[in-house]
């Protein structure tokens, strides 16, 4: 009979505690579940360790004596691959919960954190919980970064692989399609599925950023028509990206774009990120503004990750003001997260811009945030970003299900 020896490599866990009973405790639930632990009682320990041996998970203690554990995390945010991270703490909930932001803006992506004294049901659960795959994916983008050059980019542009893709933009409060995002996707036949955040700042960097944003608006105006036929409010957005957005002949050129086609300029909206907006306000200033006046849309996107969120909104002619998923995601656990979102909702009010919350994943957080009065939500919880042909199926299945949720209720 043949034995079967199981070759996995064990699940490595590094524990660093200053208080040795708690450091037993957390070693012993690890072992219990078949995982290898090795605790470290001081910063020191910990930070000899890190560099030199592998680990799938580390738990933190924030408070190591005379250190704490935050420089540990930038040298764990160094690793790579990098492990998950468990910030464990007696601190206040909102030092535990900025710890793991920074943690996860430094490049920890599985970073979560865990309150003392220690709930040991909650500790399982959460080191038996499936690694998100964050750092895998950050990997490989990186790899792409490196490999990929402007000619590539060139090629893919005339060999029509960069496409866009459209995620819906919901109603809140009546669940109705107001519109979408046009998010450009590139299928390569070389490096497989490129995301955008590789492939638009080589694209800046290697001059086809124009080309790139022309063809973008180009097939969303198209797409977008047969929409705009049904229901003459459906506007389509495009993102504009920083180097455009110092180019004064823009406007124009949306213009001689919208005349051509004869595409009704309010059914165009354009999203600029703050920090690009606020880079140089004055020619910013000066394409927004004319873009208006045209009667284009000007949204700002990712609101709250700039430095200059309140400054831009007072001076700047936006009528859109999207608030990003950084805050979304966990507005509902965070109660700092909800107050950023609720103070934009409102903010966004006074200034009479309507708000759009992005990435909203489940209906808990799509029910919240209509009740705050946000107009407007994106997010997976209603579809991704979606081809043309998917676009249109999932729009016909969308308002099927809308109608008949409608009519049950009477
Ligand atoms: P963005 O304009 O803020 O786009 C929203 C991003 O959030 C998209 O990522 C979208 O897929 C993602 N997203 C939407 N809902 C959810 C959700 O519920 N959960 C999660 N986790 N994510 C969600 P994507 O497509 O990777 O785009 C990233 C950024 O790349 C965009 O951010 C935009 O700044 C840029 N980008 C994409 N297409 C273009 C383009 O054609 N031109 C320019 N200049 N930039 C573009
Ligand atoms: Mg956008
Ligand atoms: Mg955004």
């Amino acid at each position: 009979m043949l034995a079967l020896t199981d070759t996995t490599p064990a699940y490595r866990v590094l524990i660093v505690d200053d208080d040795l009973i708690q450091g037993v405790i957390i070693c012993g639930v690890c072992t219990r579940i078949g995982y290898e632990a090795r605790s470290v009682s001081s910063f020191q320990a910990a930070e000899q360790l890190i560099p030199t041996e592998p680990f799938d998970c580390i738990t933190i203690d924030l408070s190591l004596g005379d250190r704490d554990g935050i420089g540990l995390l930038r040298l764990i945010a160094g690793l790579d691959p990098v492990p998950r991270v468990v910030v464990i703490s007696g601190c206040e909930s909102r030092i535990l919960n900025a710890t793991v932001r920074m943690a996860r803006a430094a490049g920890i992506f599985d970073a979560i954190s865990l309150p003392k004294p220690i709930d040991l049901v909650l500790l399982r659960e959460v080191l038996t919980a499936r690694c998100q795959d964050g750092h895998s994916r950050r990997r490989s983008n990186d790899r792409q970064r490196v490999d990929i050059t402007a000619e590539h980019l060139q090629q893919a542009l005339q060999r029509r692989e960069i496409y866009p893709a459209f995620q819906p933009k919901i109603q809140l409060s009546t669940g109705r399609v107001v519109g979408c995002e046009a998010l450009a996707r590139w299928d390569s036949p070389d490096f497989g599925s490129v995301g955008p955040d590789v492939f638009i700042p080589l694209a800046e960097q290697g001059g086809c950023i124009k080309a790139m944003t022309w063809q973008m608006l180009r097939d969303s105006m198209e797409m977008a028509r047969a929409y705009i036929g049904a229901d003459s409010d459906f506007v389509v957005a495009v993102n504009l990206s920083a180097t455009l957005l110092s180019d004064a002949t823009i406007p124009e050129e949306i213009e001689r774009l919208l005349n051509e086609t004869g595409f009704p300029a309010k059914s165009l909206m354009v999203e600029v990120t703050e920090t690009i907006a606020m880079a140089d306000v004055f020619r910013a200033m000066d394409i927004l503004l004319r873009l208006r006046i045209k009667g284009v849309g000007v949204s700002m996107d990712d609101f709250g990750t700039g430095y200059s969120s309140m400054s831009a909104l007072a001076r700047m002619p936006f009528c859109e003001l999207k608030i990003d998923r950084s805050f979304v995601k966990d507005c509902l656990t965070d109660a700092d997260m909800w107050k950023v979102v609720a103070s934009s909702v409102a903010i966004a009010h006074e200034y009479n811009m309507k708000v759009v919350a992005e990435g909203i994943e489940d209906v808990d957080t799509w029910q919240a945030l209509d009740a705050i009065g946000c107009d407007v939500g994106q997010g997976f919880e209603f579809s991704r970003a979606l081809p043309l042909d998917a676009f249109a199926a999932w729009y016909d299945a969308w308002h099927l299900r809308l109608n008949a949720t409608l009519a049950a209720r009477g």
